[in-house]
Parts: C-alpha cells; sequence; structure tokens
C-alpha cells in the first residue's frame, strides 16, 4: 500500500475552507460526511451575495423517503434579521440547518439566499457565505494562531488579532507564556469550553461571512460564561443574517421571529411577546424554562 502523507498547507485554501466548513457543520449536527449525491451543476455560477437573505420556500424533506421530517416549512429572514428556532428533541431544528448548508437536496420546495435557489449555486460559494459557530467548537492540535485563522489562509496578523479581540479571547492569548503561538488541543495546552467557544467565534468573526448559524451553547459553560458569549454572539450577529437553533429562550427573546417546530412542522411563529401573549406552545415552553431556572434544574 502506498501512502501520501503532506502537510495540510500544500492542500490550498479552497480545500482548507471546504474542509473547515465540514467539520463545523459536523460539530454542529453530528455529521462528518456530506452524501456523496450533492453535486454542482455543470457551469454553476457562485452565489452573489446581497444581503443573504434567506427563504424556505414549503420545504419538505425526509432522510429517508418513506419517513417525511420536515412537511412543508415556510420562511423568510429578510438580510441582517435573527431568526430563531425552538422546538423539543427531534422537531427538525438541525434538519433546517443542513438543509441551508445544503447538506441535502430538498425533496419538495425551495432554499433560496438572495433569491438564488442553492442548488444553483456552487457548493463552495454557499458554505463561504454562512458561518457555523458550533455548541463545541474542536481545536487543532496546532498554535492558537493557526486555530484562529485556519479556513483564511491569507489572514494578515492584524487581521487575526482584530478578530481575537472582537471575540474577547485576545488579552487571555496575550497571557500565555509563548502568546499566539502557544499550542493547544488535545497535545497542548487545554482549553476550558468558554475559551474554545470564543475561538470558534473568533474563526467565525475572521471568516466574516454574511450568514450565521448558531447552535446555542448549552451545559458545558457556567452561567455567566454563558452570558458572556451569548453577548459575543449578539454582537457578531450585527449586521448579518442570522439563523439561531436555541435551547434556553432567555437568549432569542430578541430574535426579529421565532418559529416554533414540532415534528417537522411549524405549529407556532412570531416575536417572544407576541407568543407569550398567545398563551400556546411557546408560552407554555417559557413557563416550564422559568420555574426550572428557579428550582435550580
Ligand atoms: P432537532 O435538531 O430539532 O433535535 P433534527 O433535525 O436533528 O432535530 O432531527 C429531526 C428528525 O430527523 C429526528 O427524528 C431525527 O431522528 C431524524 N434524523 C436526523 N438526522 C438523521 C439522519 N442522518 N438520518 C435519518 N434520520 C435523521
Ligand atoms: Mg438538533
Amino acid at each position: 500500500m502506498i501512502q501520501i502523507t503532506m502537510p495540510l498547507g500544500f492542500l490550498g485554501t479552497v480545500y482548507r475552507e471546504i474542509r473547515q466548513a465540514l467539520v463545523d457543520m459536523g460539530e454542529m449536527f453530528g455529521l462528518l460526511n456530506q452524501p456523496a449525491e450533492i453535486t454542482d451543476k455543470a457551469e454553476a455560477p457562485k452565489l452573489a451575495v446581497a444581503g443573504g437573505a434567506i427563504r424556505f420556500e414549503d420545504v419538505k424533506f425526509g432522510y429517508d423517503p418513506s419517513r417525511p421530517i420536515l412537511k412543508g416549512v415556510s420562511f423568510e429572514v429578510p438580510a441582517g434579521k435573527t431568526l430563531a428556532l425552538v422546538g423539543p428533541s427531534g422537531s427538525g431544528k438541525s434538519t433546517i440547518g443542513r438543509l441551508l448548508f445544503r447538506f441535502y437536496d430538498v425533496v419538495e420546495g425551495a432554499v433560496k439566499i438572495d433569491g438564488q435557489d442553492i442548488r444553483d449555486i456552487t457548493q463552495h460559494s454557499l458554505h463561504q457565505a454562512i458561518g457555523v459557530v458550533p455548541q463545541d467548537t474542536v481545536l487543532f492540535n496546532d498554535t492558537v494562531l493557526y486555530n484562529i485563522a485556519y479556513g483564511r489562509a491569507d489572514a494578515t496578523r492584524e487581521e487575526i488579532e482584530a478578530a481575537a479581540k472582537a471575540a474577547k479571547i485576545h488579552d487571555f492569548i496575550i497571557s500565555l507564556p509563548e502568546g499566539y503561538e502557544t499550542k493547544v488541543g488535545e497535545r497542548g495546552l487545554k482549553l476550558s469550553g468558554g475559551e474554545k467557544q470564543r475561538v470558534g467565534i473568533a474563526r467565525t468573526i475572521l471568516k466574516n461571512p454574511p450568514i450565521l448559524l448558531l447552535d446555542e451553547a448549552t451545559s458545558a459553560l457556567d452561567t455567566q460564561t454563558e452570558r458572556d458569549i451569548q453577548d459575543s454572539l449578539r454582537e457578531m450577529g450585527q449586521g448579518r443574517t442570522v439563523i439561531s437553533i436555541a435551547h434556553r429562550l432567555s437568549t432569542i427573546a430578541d430574535a426579529d421571529e421565532i418559529l416554533v417546530l414540532d415534528a417537522g412542522e411549524v405549529v407556532e411563529r412570531g416575536r417572544h411577546e407576541e407568543l407569550l401573549a398567545k398563551g400556546g406552545r411557546y408560552a407554555a415552553m417559557w413557563a416550564r424554562q422559568a420555574s426550572d431556572m428557579q428550582t435550580g434544574a
């Protein structure tokens, strides 16, 4: 057997970017391999980003044809606005994220970004436009610098530091014995959950995508760290189109629209106050989380 090994840098930026996107999505959604049947059309153009408006048009989808998962989901996130997805486990929230990323094609309906059906544009340009902040950022066994910069090989040191400052991890990094050259990951310095998330945020800020897909951090972080991270995520969301998969309702109260999913259907939609006033599913979820918080559950 012939084995060829070469440094990652050899494989070029495009490969790294695709790999980053896949790794991030893999982290986020527990997937590492994109189904092989998703390919670019011949001569597909790049996505032409206007502002990053997202539209799901009566999307039907199932991983298996005999078992529908999304049963006609429609929504629109205007450029720069935030949509939050809530609902019980298994209701289809992550599936919406996977479809936006075109890990799978819809069975019926369409997913569009700035009016372009994502099946008609290159996957590379699609992945370039979407930043993912997973719950658990995986670090490579390399320097902090590499871990922030990877995915954008052309970033300058200044840009990397600016991203780290925006993610509020710069001061921590320069306090390390070797600063940005400190090795992290399994074989290096172990970072806390919050620090890892900040590295992930810095990565995404550096990538500067018009669209963000957020999977809210949960139990891994203590309450104060989680609040701080939420503030950073909110700041990062300014001027971008955001889809936020939320577990803690307190963090999405200011979303422009909230969709409540159940078994692949949108069962309620509106703003936080509207949904509370309605006294339906969302209001019940809210009351339950509030009482859990009081009892410390
Ligand atoms: P949520 O994120 O709301 O918890 P998901 O979108 O992950 O829900 O899952 C929706 C449904 O799709 C669940 O019933 C889940 O078991 C199913 N599902 C998710 N991923 C796959 C897959 N790769 N193959 C088959 N079924 C899947
Ligand atoms: Mg999920």
